[in-house]
């Protein structure tokens, strides 16, 4: 994992995150927030410090009460990954460091899901994002569908078409680098988690919008693995439109960006109209437009309530490719929020992430991260 220092402890890996996710903290808070004695600390960060995956930031940090100390941090530029998404036509990659600064970014149209020309794409970006002498320490693919990092297996990715596929082992045997799958939207809120909205949170929920709507969960500092946060289908109104799968006026047929997009072109005839023609008009008060964009927003509001009415998140971000939707639905989703957050619950607090493509990517990357620091 960590060359030169081999196997971590259960506190080793504790203090480092604390720091990746928090640094630069002095010893006296790394060792209060974690319940560390001072010399129990200084057994766990001397072989981290050593191999210099810590630094000793002098002037650096917040100032400390009481015991005088140096704040650590971590040295991010001691490790990279590659974080890969894979969507029905292009291949995104990224090179992020350890703190999930992206490096180098690429991507390459995907001109068929047979997996030898995806695999084929894979080991090109993975070469093209490798740098002499600083290897990736891990690869992490995401896309939408089932996978975990737990297991090397695409189970259902109904975008490529694929089922039962190994991808992560074949990748892994053809590029010489442990890899790890995830689901998009779970790489997702692994970036908030750890270096994002959700910093300083223990519970939050992510909840995406684009061409599906996807949630993503973290609890009691846990991200919730396996097949959760299936919202995409959730009935908000029977008399509502209807789905590719056929539920009528289930949260995808009111809410995802092509829904949106169709409904209003088809109402108006006019085909040409983009998802952003339709956000524009809306914004300008085309009655047809605007009504759509407000039941999109209201339909997304009764999603996030009953997401938060389940898991009781201290905060709900928003994001994916069309979250600048809420600009133009944001009174709709918020009394939907309203209304239909249980009575009793502490109002949740809503944050709106812009979102750029290759974030699916640096996702991606953390997951990979993750899954060599925590071993999940
Ligand atoms: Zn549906």
């Amino acid at each position: 994992m960590f060359p030169q220092i081999g196997r971590l402890t259960d506190a080793m890996r504790s203090v480092f995150v604390e720091l990746l996710v928090h640094g630069p903290l002095s010893r006296a808070e790394v060792a209060r927030r974690l319940s560390l004695s001072p010399s129990a600390l200084t057994k766990v960060t001397r072989p981290f410090i050593e191999a210099g995956y810590l630094l000793e930031a002098a002037g650096e940090g917040p100032a400390t009460v009481g015991r005088p100390s140096q704040p650590l941090r971590v040295d991010a530029s001691r490790m990279s990954f590659a974080g890969i998404k894979l969507t029905a036509d292009d291949l995104f990659a990224v090179r992020t460091d350890l703190g999930a600064r992206v490096e180098r970014e690429t991507s390459r149209p995907l001109a068929s899901h047979d997996i030898g020309h995806v695999l084929g794409q894979i080991v090109e970006v993975v070469e093209e994002l490798t740098v002499p002498g600083r290897p990736l320490s891990a690869v992490g693919i995401s896309l939408a569908g089932t996978a975990t990092p737990s297991d090397p297996v695409v189970h259902t990715s109904p975008f490529l078409g694929w089922s039962r596929l190994p991808l992560g082992r074949l990748v892994e045997e053809a590029v010489s680098v442990p890899t790890v799958l995830d689901n998009d939207v779970r790489a997702l809120t692994a970036v908030q988690q750890w270096f994002g909205e959700g910093v300083g949170h223990s519970s939050f929920a992510l909840l995406t919008v684009g061409a599906g709507i996807g949630c993503g969960l973290v609890i009691d500092d846990r991200l919730v693995s396996g097949r959760s946060g299936l919202v995409g289908h959730l009935r908000i109104d029977d008399r509502g439109p209807m789905c590719e799968r056929g539920h009528r006026g289930c949260a995808r047929a009111y809410a995802s960006s092509p829904s949106i997009r169709r409904s209003i072109a088809s109402t108006l005839e006019r085909p040409e109209l983009t998802f952003d023609d339709c956000l524009t008009l809306a914004a300008d008060g085309d009655p047809v437009a605007r009504r759509v964009l407000d039941e999109a927003g209201a339909a997304l509001g009764q999603v996030a309530a009953t997401v938060a009415n389940l898991t009781a998140p201290e905060l709900i971000v928003l994001s994916g490719e069309s979250v600048h939707m809420y600009d133009v639905c944001a009174p709709a989703f918020d009394a939907a929020l309203a209304h239909h957050t249980h009575w009793t619950a502490t109002p949740v607090r809503v944050a709106v992430k812009p979102f750029t493509f290759n974030e699916w990517a640096r996702g991606a990357a953390v997951t990979a991260l993750q899954h060599l620091l925590l071993n999940r």
